[in-house]
């Protein structure tokens, strides 16, 4: 007998892709999202500016403080925290409903995001991206140009905290080259698609 949950993990379920920032994960997502158009990705919601490449409701939604207090308030996140000086979150709705109609959702969270979705959705996959070393997140961050020296600082500093909480995952991936690191992840969604427990209803409805 499997055990009752909030969500049923028999219809579809959610990848949680953590990493300290700089790690690579966004750039491993959009790999997996371009192969796999039926898999969704979850959107958050933020106080931090709008990047100069980034587009409003495909990267993020970017909300006023104010409207991020009340959001939290509404009880419409999953989860939210405070990342490096800014707020983040999971709307809640989004997520549920595709859950729900059997379909793979992917979402790209901080490292203690991850820890807190475990506690609501226990039957996701966590997958931990780490960077080939601390001086190579560094550089990566330094060369990406989006941040400052004092943000930069701060990010490796928080990521040497945050590789502590690794063990709450699943599956953990070097990314020192993007190609394999897309792959490893892609090989771990196809089989937790495959898993038996996620297809109960499938062989039931077979055998019968
Ligand atoms: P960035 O500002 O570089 O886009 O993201 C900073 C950090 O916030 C990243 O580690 C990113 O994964 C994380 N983040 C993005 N969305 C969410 C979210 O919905 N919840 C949490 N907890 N963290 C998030």
């Amino acid at each position: 007998m499997l055990p009752e949950k909030e969500y049923s993990y028999e219809a579809g379920f959610l990848v949680v892709l953590t990493a300290p920032s700089g790690a690579g994960k966004t750039t491993i997502r959009e790999g997996i999202l371009k192969s796999h158009p039926e898999i969704f990705y979850s959107i958050s919601a933020t106080t931090r500016p709008k990047r100069e490449d980034e587009i409003e409701g495909r990267d993020y939604f970017f909300v006023s403080q104010d409207r991020f207090v009340e959001m939290i308030e509404n009880d419409e996140m999953i989860e939210w925290a405070k990342v490096h000086d800014h707020y983040y979150g999971t709307p809640k709705n989004f997520i549920k409903e595709n859950i729900r109609k059997g379909s793979i959702i992917i979402m790209d969270i901080d490292v203690q995001g991850g820890v807190n979705i475990k506690k609501r959705f226990p039957d996701a996959v966590f997958i931990f991206v780490l960077p080939p070393s601390f001086e190579e997140l560094g550089e990566r961050l330094i060369e990406r140009g989006t941040d400052t020296m004092e943000t930069i600082k701060l990010r490796v500093e928080n990521a040497r905290k945050e590789i502590g909480l690794m063990y709450n995952y699943n599956y953990i991936i070097v990314n020192d080259d993007i190609n394999q690191a897309i792959l490893e992840t892609e090989s771990i969604i196809i089989a937790e698609k495959c898993c038996v427990s996620r297809n109960v209803d499938f062989y039931k409805e077979y055998l019968k």
